[in-house]
């Protein structure tokens, strides 16, 4: 899932340009999310959901013809991105605000930084502007970085690779971490990245352990899919 955050000062067209963008990627065949950053509390004081909230749940979902999750706490734009790939399988994620992320943004300000790729008049882009900008951040946005800074790319980090990509100088794939993984860990459904290293490590113990069970069922698990599944009930 490339994201791709929309960042601005206030009344400079970020929600116009947003629902551009949005359209232009639906149309080109993409599945796409977006997530607005607020400042202030979506539910309203007396519905039945409030009221759920106000009793002390941590969650409270409204199910009808469209599905609402109210979480009772703040999180993080990296805490979200993970639960989103937990539930929903998107091509890119449109953000609106979030300026000082580490994403490729688009900027309908003066607000500039490193992961900038290009400033707009959200008020005035036609349709030819706003088939290249798409252009731009199909070819240029990224996924999220695993942040393990192990430097086999390569770059000095996760970061220096993220913005070469924003200037055109590098590819995402580069990342050792986005190849095909032979080992993944989830902890309550959020995948925790693996180096190669730390990979090879579980892969090898885990299978010189099962192997030495024996197991008459599957022989030798070499080459098989493995999975371990470990529930800590009496740490809970
Ligand atoms: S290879 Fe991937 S995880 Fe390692 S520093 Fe480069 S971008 Fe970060």
């Amino acid at each position: 899932m490339k994201i791709i955050a929309v960042v601005g000062t206030k009344n400079t067209g970020k929600t116009i340009l947003v629902t551009k963008i949005v359209q232009e990627l639906v149309k080109r065949g993409f599945s796409v999310g977006t997530i607005k950053h607020v400042n202030h509390g979506f539910d309203v004081e007396g519905r039945d959901t409030w009221k759920h909230k106000e009793a002390g749940a941590e969650l409270v979902v409204a199910a009808g013809d469209e599905t609402f999750f109210l979480v009772n706490e703040s999180l993080k734009l990296d805490n979200i991105l993970e639960r989103i790939k937990c539930f929903k399988k998107l091509d890119f994620m449109v953000i609106e605000g979030f300026k000082h992320s580490n994403y490729a943004k688009i900027s309908t300000s003066d607000f500039e930084d490193k992961f900038t790729m290009k400033k707009v008049n959200a008020f005035e882009i036609d349709p030819d502007a706003l088939h290249s900008l798409v252009d731009l951040i199909e070819e240029r946005s990224y996924s999220m970085f695993s942040q393990m800074n192990c430097k086999e790319c390569g770059f000095k980090g996760c970061t220096d690779l993220a913005q070469a990509v924003i200037r055109g100088e590098a590819e995402e794939k580069t990342c050792v971490m986005k190849k095909e993984k032979n080992v993944t860990l989830h902890v309550e459904g959020v995948e925790i990245p693996l180096n190669p290293f730390v990979q090879k490590f579980v892969k090898n113990t885990t299978i010189g352990m099962i192997n030495a069970l024996k197991t008459s069922q599957v022989g030798d698990v070499q080459g098989k899919k493995v999975e371990l599944l470990i529930r800590d009930e009496d740490n809970r």
